[in-house]
């Protein structure tokens, strides 16, 4: 999990968001499903979709997979989740750019714990070790407790060491390991893993 850092807020969604959130409690209450908003025709999750996948070079939030688009649909996930926190649903600052096997990971579920990409002090190393034979991340054992605890909660909502992961981890710096040094780590996945 790539630090981030935060583009300037698509203007639809600045100038609408208050409205739509106030739909979204509405519609909430009444039981319904949620939907993308329309605006000018187009689902706002494709207007911000850019933008998002720029902050992150093309990169899933959370496993860093890359490029998303060839990976699965792009997603846009609800950190603090729609259902559970319907007035953060337009927040700029609760949408991140996403993998459907990270989104399908978290679901709707939330823990205070779980590390955002896109805070001020957080940063990869801080919190997450490599280990490079197995591929898995792991809680740095320097870090203090609670740093570590935090980073376990992390790993464990998205499954960041589930499934295929740590063995695309481990292909991915085979492939790293036969280029420049100094190439450019935003054409990776797994940027952190590989740096
Ligand atoms: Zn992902």
């Amino acid at each position: 999990m790539r630090k981030q850092e935060r583009l300037d807020e698509p203007a639809a969604l600045r100038n609408e968001a208050a409205t739509w959130t106030e739909g979204w409690i509405r519609q909430q209450s009444e039981g319904k499903a949620w939907r993308w908003p329309v605006r000018d025709k187009q689902p706002l999750n494709q207007i911000i979709l850019p933008t998002l996948r720029k902050q992150t070079a093309s990169h899933c939030s959370f496993c860093d997979g890359f490029p998303v688009a060839s990976l699965s649909i792009e997603t846009i996930e609800h950190f603090y989740p729609k259902s559970s926190f319907p007035e953060r649903a337009f927040e700029w600052s609760n949408l991140f750019y996403s993998c459907t096997r990270c989104q399908a990971a978290k679901k709707e579920r939330f823990d205070s714990n779980i590390l955002k990409p896109d805070e001020s002090d957080y940063d990869f190393s801080r919190y997450f070790i490599c280990d490079y034979t197995t591929g898995r991340l792991e809680p740095n054992p320097s870090a203090p407790l609670e740093d570590q605890q935090r980073a376990e909660t992390t790993i464990l909502h998205y499954k960041l060491n589930d499934a295929f992961l740590p063995d695309e981890r481990r292909r991915w710096l085979q492939i790293r390991s036969r280029m420049d040094s100094n190439t450019e780590l935003d054409d990776f996945a797994y940027r952190d893993f590989l740096a």
